[in-house]
């Protein structure tokens, strides 16, 4: 939809802002995400809650007025590699919005200085391509509570400015400005979902106004199952695969751990036939037409045993304790 818009720069092409716009467009819009529910494992729960604070009110934006006005913003907090960023896509790909994906090192670093800026004109893209979602990736470190006194002044200034934005990312709505062409309600609507590991360096201001706050577990053993189905899509599982046994040998792992043992176990059966055609002196040409052969070979279970011996765990069980701490005291799903 909205086609033979300008884009937003366009219409902006005059603006001293320019360098940052173009910066916006090309590093942080991502015009369409691909990532269905799905593609997704495991994290029922997390989905319905998303469903609940973000799908319906962008469908129904009537009922969700006064008292059931939708969340300021969504926080999904838990280990790394557990599937936040992929939930992010996957709600702005169910809901067809705009998806801006803002990671800290485009705010931060090498904008230093002019990031307070950049993050009023996301917001106002964000409005201008509505429906919108807007996506921080470890939102802790652009808004960290450490600073204190001795925090930088410019990064105190790109916090504040985060608050009086996503206080009027949700109040637009009301004193909508008139666009009259537009079907009023949804066409306006800017989402904030953010995610982070670490919730207790979140600055309490913002943590008040992500009011929703979703946490993301590691995999249950289901899950665990479903990942290797979902990781191993393309490649294919041998006939002789024990899916059950694989998420037995796997607890504690993270989704992203998993997809690693994958990434290992498919390349298993080519690191065999290089060490075969090395001990037989092939020659180059003659070991590519091996591996490329055994390329749709599929993966199989001492493969994929092989992969987990190597590769272990990345979250511990003290991790784990000072979620499950922060969720009592601040968790709101
Ligand atoms: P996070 O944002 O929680 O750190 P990501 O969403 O970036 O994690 O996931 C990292 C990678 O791990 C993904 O690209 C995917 O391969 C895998 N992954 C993690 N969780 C899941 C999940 N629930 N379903 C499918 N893949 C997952």
């Amino acid at each position: 939809a909205g086609k033979e818009r300008p884009t937003y720069l366009e219409m902006h092409s005059d603006s001293p802002d320019k360098h940052l716009i173009e910066m916006i467009e090309r590093d942080i819009l991502e015009s369409t995400p691909s990532v269905k529910w799905d593609d997704i494992a495991d994290l029922t729960e997390a989905k319905s809650l998303l469903e609940e604070a973000v799908v319906l009110p962008l469908w129904m934006p009537d009922y969700f007025q006064g008292i059931r006005r939708p969340w300021k913003g969504v926080l999904m907090f838990g280990p790394p590699g557990t599937g936040k960023t992929m939930l992010a896509k996957a709600v702005a790909t169910e809901c067809k919005t705009t998806f801006f994906n803002v990671t800290t090192s485009t705010l931060a670093s090498k904008w230093r200085g002019e990031s307070e800026r950049m993050v009023r004109i996301l917001f106002d893209m964000a409005r201008y391509y509505a429906p919108s979602t807007i996506f921080f990736d470890e939102i802790d470190s652009l808004a960290s509570q450490r600073g204190g006194s001795g925090e930088h002044e410019a990064s105190r200034r790109v916090k504040s400015e985060l608050l009086v934005q996503m206080d009027g990312a949700t109040a637009s709505k009301a004193d909508d400005d008139g666009d009259d062409g537009e079907e009023g309600g949804a066409s306006k609507t800017v989402i904030v979902l953010a995610a982070t590991n670490m919730p207790w360096d979140l600055d309490e201001a913002l943590r008040r106004r992500l009011e929703k706050r979703i946490y993301i577990p590691l995999p249950t053993s289901v899950g665990r199952e479903q990942l290797f189905r979902i990781a191993m899509r393309e490649v294919g599982l041998g006939d002789d695969v024990e899916l059950d046994e694989l998420a037995k040998c796997t607890k504690g792992y993270s989704g992203a751990d998993i997809a690693n043992v994958c990434r290992d176990a498919s390349m298993m059966s080519m690191r065999r036939v290089l060490e075969n055609a090395r001990k037989q002196g092939l020659s180059m040409r003659e070991i590519q037409k091996m591996v490329q052969d055994q390329k749709e070979q599929p993966v199989t279970h001492k493969d994929f045993i092989t992969a987990i011996n190597k590769i272990s765990r990345s979250v511990g069980e003290s991790d784990l304790e000072k979620y499950r701490k922060w969720m009592e005291t601040y968790g709101a799903s």
